[in-house]
């Protein structure tokens, strides 16, 4: 048996019924880019999370950006962005002109270290970027106050949470504008690209909407030089349909979630994943973390077990950002866990028995060096 690190092929059985007659239709009556089927979309997810309005956009990158200049973020703005997320979230900085201002995470819930946020702080900086990355909320309770006595703007970067909450409320509902990204492998997945800007601020809204159509809301009248970037209507179709299953399948992944905390309780080679206090997580990812994380990847792969990191290399130390001047150990918290993070197959319809496989290997990978070891001396397995 194999594990693949995501299956969506069960995602896309459980609603073909629904959206190929759809497709079909739209097909054959040509309606491909906006229309009443975004419409739909766009109001439904809005009342999902929480904000007065949504609009739907070509990817997540681009609603990062687009949320970003509806602030009023410019060029040479600095933007507060935490060093262990997608690069997506700096890139949409960079796109605008903004700098990304990197920082470390806590070493809990590897989130946006607030601590790290306040110190960063200069006259320049303009807006805070809280990632809910793996598929939990940031510290919003710590940043909100905070951007408040500065006079910052929170832009969240909801990619990895939707359905997530904190006391405060959900994920993407929680900052003057929220960014998500419909890429297929996340919680809510289109059949391609995709993504969203939520606000409760029509002048928000209605900026993303006019400069994602070419900077016009009146066909050929030009209000600013804006982007393409809109949501194509075969994309709101798949995410409408999913959209009313993301409730269970979120809860399929917390289920999940806890037979591995059950299965590798008592392992403790393995540093299971942290939830803060209020939060409700969706797991978007699963990541543990392991010593020797590079040879524990390599033997799951070889058992046929799909794992992978998130990620690799912190921002501040990508060839892309090598520009900015970042030093290795400027952020200790990232680089020592992007040494040892370990993300599992983590997705809705995933079995015990899958989970058992996984669970079983990782277990003896990671006790193989104390065992080979013992009495004998330290022999690193990894070595020898
Ligand atoms: C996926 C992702 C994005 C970007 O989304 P795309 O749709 O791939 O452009 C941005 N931020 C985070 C944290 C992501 O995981």
């Amino acid at each position: 048996m194999r594990v693949p690190f995501l299956n969506l092929i069960a995602q896309q059985a459980e609603i073909a019924d629904e959206v190929l007659p759809t497709w079909q239709a739209q097909f054959i009556s040509a309606a491909f880019v906006g229309g009443a089927e975004v419409a739909a979309f766009e109001r439904e997810y809005a009342a999902y999370i929480g904000t007065r309005h949504c609009v739907g956009v070509a990817n997540g990158t681009d609603a990062v950006e687009l949320a970003l200049r509806a602030v009023g973020v410019r060029p040479g703005d600095e933007v507060i962005i935490p060093v262990n997320t997608f690069i997506a979230t700096a890139e949409a900085a960079t796109r605008l002109g903004a700098i990304p201002v990197f920082v470390d995470v806590d070493d809990e819930f590897l989130l946006i270290d607030p601590a790290a946020v306040d110190a960063a702080i200069t006259a320049r900086t303009r807006a805070i970027v809280p990632v809910h990355l793996y598929g939990q909320t940031a510290p919003m309770d710590a940043l909100i106050p905070m951007a408040n006595r500065h006079g910052l703007v929170i832009v969240e970067d909801a990619a990895q949470s939707q359905g997530a909450s904190s006391t405060l409320g959900r994920a993407g509902s929680l900052g003057r504008v929220a960014a998500t990204s419909f890429y297929p492998g996340k919680n809510l997945g289109a059949a391609g690209d995709a993504g969203a800007v939520l606000t409760d601020d029509p002048a928000v809204a209605e900026f993303v909407r006019n400069f994602g159509a070419h900077g016009s809301s009146v066909k050929y009248v030009h209000d600013r030089a804006g982007v393409n970037s809109r949501l194509d209507a075969v994309q709101a179709a798949v995410l409408r349909a999913k959209l009313r299953r993301l409730d269970g399948w979120n809860a399929a992944r917390r289920a999940a979630a806890g037979r591995y905390a059950e299965m590798l309780a008592d392992v403790p080679e393995v540093r299971l994943p942290a939830i803060r206090p209020g939060n409700e997580d969706v797991w978007h990812l699963y990541v543990v973390q392991v010593d020797e994380r590079d040879r524990v990847l390599a033997e799951l792969g070889a058992a046929g077990i799909g794992a992978a990191i998130h990620y690799p290399t912190p921002l501040h130390l990508t060839a892309a950002y090598a520009g900015l001047g970042y030093r290795p150990g400027q952020f200790p918290v990232a680089e020592a866990a992007a040494g040892r993070i370990l993300s599992l197959p983590m997705f809705p319809h995933l079995t015990q028995a899958e989970q058992s496989l996984v669970a079983d290997s990782l277990t003896s990978s990671v006790t193989s060096r104390t065992r080979v070891g013992s009495g004998s001396g330290l022999v690193d397995r990894a070595l020898s």
